[in-house]
């Protein structure tokens, strides 16, 4: 990398931030703008940021080098949380890289189907579909994408030196196989050959929120609101690339990969989510214009449509969160409180979940709650349970419970559940269950198997809130749950009309 060249990148981030709300085009109102609008809104704005530098905390060197080899043929982006070419800061620093160097630039994915029952057509047939978006776009580009078959340790570092190039730059995930990954590549990637990680998904990187585990919402939000200045800036474009390889890559067979993807195909896609950036950016147009201004007063109403719904877009990385938190923002100045209550989940709650896992080791079993959960839960693992189910009657939707059964189901079917009904569901399953290490395990494995913005860190601490009290505190003590929150029907049908919920999703002859 040659640092010399570069301005200091957080002093012209905020001077953008603060030129962007200035230049911001005025919108017209949601029932006078015609379909697609965001599209055109977007491109325009990223125009206008050409060349607007990646803060450098965003990024970090993983590797003893920082600077990239000389004599190469190319920079490389490893895409590997971040599936999308615009708003996405390590493909912008790699590309501004190779610009500097006078290189082509190269993306790669490493399509790895690891032998378990969590991998589903479901969730790989959405994440192949936006790759073969993501490979349409970088062709337009001129930068070149590559799908690599295998383990990123195992084909990566072949693959580096064999096309000559001089950096790799990747994207970041706090999750346990993801970082094994890193570290694999880490280790037989070329020594002179600098690997730079680029916090891509957060708005504030997780690394600069804070230096620990974070108690709760309470004690991380402070610190990534003062952040906000600097970080929610708007993105520079993803241009076509001024130098083209000369070796280009390997066509996909994109077709082929779907048909031959080893995944367990009773597990099959939704029809509401299309997947790729373009179908997330519709689904976010239609929430800013129809669904944001009801999210303050109804997002706790699992019958009303007042939700996002763009947790898998998000999950796949195939929309930033915070193009989503920018568009808000201006988009929704009628809306009133609902912006504030969106940002707090899509910003503080959110990334107070990758702050969870990248701290806490155990951050998907009992040992990775606080010492008073853990103690309460232990102290309440004899008590009598109502009902006790199998994660085989769980799985089917077999229970006492028809509200439980309905959103069950829909998440089966569907690959979604409402976020109220979420926690409901998970707490029902520590009460059911004869120890709560076999509650979180069913939870996680339904909620990962099923869902498909499932097996994400938002994922582990919602099944360890539910289960473990995690980012939570203690309440009144009582069986099975302890001091863990609880959770009951009764409480549901004083929040919503659970009847009509009931009839909608629970098929008569289950
Ligand atoms: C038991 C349980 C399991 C969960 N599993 C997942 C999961 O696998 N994947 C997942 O993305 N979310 C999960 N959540 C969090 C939350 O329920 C979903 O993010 C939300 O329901 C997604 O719908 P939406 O996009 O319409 O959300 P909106 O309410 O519109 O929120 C916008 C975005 O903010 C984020 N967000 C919202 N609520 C939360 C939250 N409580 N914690 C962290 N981030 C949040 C999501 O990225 C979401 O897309 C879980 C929650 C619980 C209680």
């Amino acid at each position: 990398m040659s640092d010399k060249k570069r301005k200091p990148a957080s002093s012209s981030a905020a001077a953008a931030a603060k030129g962007s709300s200035a230049k911001q085009p005025k919108l017209t109102p949601a029932k006078e703008k015609a379909g697609g609008w965001l599209q055109d809104l977007m491109k325009q704005q990223r125009t206008e940021k050409k060349g607007m530098k990646v803060n450098k905390k965003r990024l970090r060197v993983l590797s003893d080098t920082g600077k990239i080899k000389q004599g190469s043929e190319g920079v490389l982006y490893w895409m590997s949380r971040d599936h999308r070419v615009q708003d996405n800061w390590a493909l912008i620093h790699a590309q501004q890289l190779a610009v500097e160097e006078n290189l082509p630039l190269h993306v790669c994915v490493c399509l790895f189907v690891p032998k378990s029952e969590l991998s589903t057509l479901r969730h790989y047939s959405f994440m192949l579909k936006g790759l073969e978006e993501v490979a349409k776009e970088c062709k337009a580009l001129d930068i070149q994408f590559h799908l690599l078959h295998g383990a990123a340790g195992d084909v990566l570092p072949g693959f580096v030196s064999d096309r000559s190039l001089g950096a790799v730059v990747t994207d970041f995930s706090p999750l346990r196989e993801r970082l094994q990954w890193l570290e694999d590549v880490k280790k037989k990637l070329p020594k002179d050959v600098p690997i730079i990680q680029v916090d891509a998904h957060n708005i504030v990187p997780c690394w600069e929120a804070s230096p620990k585990l974070e108690y709760a919402a309470r004690t991380i939000r402070g610190k990534i609101t003062k952040l906000l200045p600097e970080f929610l800036t708007d993105f520079p474009l993803v241009e076509k690339h001024p130098y083209t390889a000369t070796r280009t890559a390997k066509p996909v067979d994109w077709e082929k990969n779907q048909a031959s993807l080893d995944v367990d195909r009773t597990v099959g896609e939704p029809e509401w989510a299309k997947p790729g950036t373009k179908a997330g950016v519709e689904m976010l147009e239609s929430f800013i214009d129809v669904r944001l201004k009801l999210f303050e007063t109804q997002r706790n109403d699992p019958n009303a449509a007042a939700l996002s719904q763009l947790s898998p877009w998000i999950r796949f990385g195939h929309l930033s969160a915070q193009r989503v938190a920018l568009q808000v923002q201006r988009s929704g100045k009628n809306s009133g409180q609902s912006v504030s209550s969106f940002i707090e989940e899509l910003v503080v709650r959110r990334e107070l979940t990758d702050n969870f896992c990248f701290y806490n080791k155990n951050y998907d079993s009992v040992e990775g709650a606080y010492e008073w959960a853990q103690k309460t839960l232990k102290d309440h693992a004899k008590d009598k349970r109502p009902y006790i189910y199998t994660r085989e009657q769980l799985e089917k939707a077999k229970t006492h419970d028809k509200l439980w059964n309905a959103a069950q189901y829909q998440m089966v079917t569907e690959g979604k559940m409402h976020g109220f009904i979420r926690m409901y569901w998970a707490k029902k399953i520590l009460e059911w269950t004869s120890s709560p290490e076999e509650a979180l395990a069913i939870a996680l494995y339904l909620n990962d198997r099923y869902s498909l913005d499932g097996q994400d860190p938002n994922g582990f601490v919602g099944c360890m809130w539910s289960i473990c009290g995690i980012h939570d505190q203690g309440w009144a003590e009582r069986p099975v749950f302890g001091k863990i929150r609880y959770m009951n029907y009764k409480g549901c049908l004083r929040k919503f009309d659970v009847a009509r919920f009931e009839q909608k999703y629970c098929p008569k002859n289950l």
